[in-house]
């Protein structure tokens, strides 16, 4: 079995409104990734050479994901995403040519932005037992980076919880040399996390996010989007329980109609 599976290529559909807070991160990344895969020949005239890699390090579940997809996206650019523990393979040579194949495949469908989610476990620092596929990858990863020409519309964003033990060989200038905080969301960020994740859910009018956003201390965006998704079946299970059978089964309006989540489903 070959560990060279296919680079996918996508073009992810997340929106900068989809993703609630981090308003300093998303104008960074505006002006890091999306001003220069749109505007190459602004750069070019003012003489600045944009980023060729960017770190994203914060708490599990904050938006790292979520972010790169949107400036992707909304740089109306290409998409490869890569989890380096997947990358890292047992047989010779496979790592460095996967990795290979992937800076190829985004050079031919540029603009395009990399995306190394987990990128600390293919480049923790070399330490002195040297973990030698890993600095293999590393090295393959730098050579890469390092040929990235200007304004040849390809970037690439890593994501990583541990900016502590990542290789500072990465982090060197023409390398990830922009690292952004994606911090766990405050109260204001939560209440935007909350409207985004109730969009398309009908919420009962008992239902108030902002008493919601303050009571979550402590959740990230993907708590936020879980206790969404539990409330919602939460209310779906008590509605069954409510109405007669005949009406939960024939999906009818009133079932329908009474489909709401309300505050005590959020409990
Ligand atoms: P990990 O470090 O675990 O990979 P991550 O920081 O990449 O996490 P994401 O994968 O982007 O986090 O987020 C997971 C899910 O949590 C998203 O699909 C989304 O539903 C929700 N989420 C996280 N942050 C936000 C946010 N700021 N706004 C809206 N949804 C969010």
């Amino acid at each position: 079995p070959s560990a060279l599976r296919e680079v996918l290529i996508e073009v992810p559909n997340v929106r900068w409104e989809d993703i609630g807070g981090l308003e300093d991160v998303k104008q960074e990344l505006r002006e890091a990734v999306e001003w220069p895969l749109k505007y190459p020949k602004a750069f070019e005239r003012l003489g600045i050479e944009p980023p060729k890699g960017i770190l994203l390090y914060g708490p599990p579940g904050t938006g790292k994901t979520l972010l790169a997809k949107a400036v992707a996206n909304e740089s109306q650019a290409n998409f490869i995403a890569i989890r380096g523990p997947e990358v890292l393979s047992k047989w010779v040579g496979e790592t460095e040519k996967r990795i290979r194949e992937i800076f190829r495949k985004a050079r031919q469908a540029a603009p395009t932005v990399v995306f190394i989610d987990e990128i600390d476990a293919i480049a923790p620092a070399r330490g002195s037992e040297g973990d030698r596929v890993t600095d293999r990858l590393i090295n393959q990863l730098l050579t890469e980076m390092d040929g990235i020409q200007e304004n040849s519309g390809v970037v690439v964003i890593g994501a990583t919880n541990r900016p502590d033990i990542i290789d500072p060989a990465l982090l060197r200038p023409g390398r990830f040399d922009r690292l952004i905080l994606v911090p766990a969301p405050d109260e204001k960020a939560r209440l935007e996390i909350f409207k985004v994740h109730t969009r398309r859910v009908p919420l009962a009018g008992d239902v108030d996010l902002r008493e919601l956003a303050k009571k979550t201390e402590g959740y990230t965006g993907a708590d936020i989007a879980a206790l969404v998704r539990e409330a919602a079946l939460i209310a779906m299970r008590r509605i069954m329980r409510e109405l007669p059978r005949e009406v939960v089964e024939s999906e009818s309006e009133e079932f329908l109609e009474r489909l709401k989540v309300s505050k005590k489903d959020f409990e």
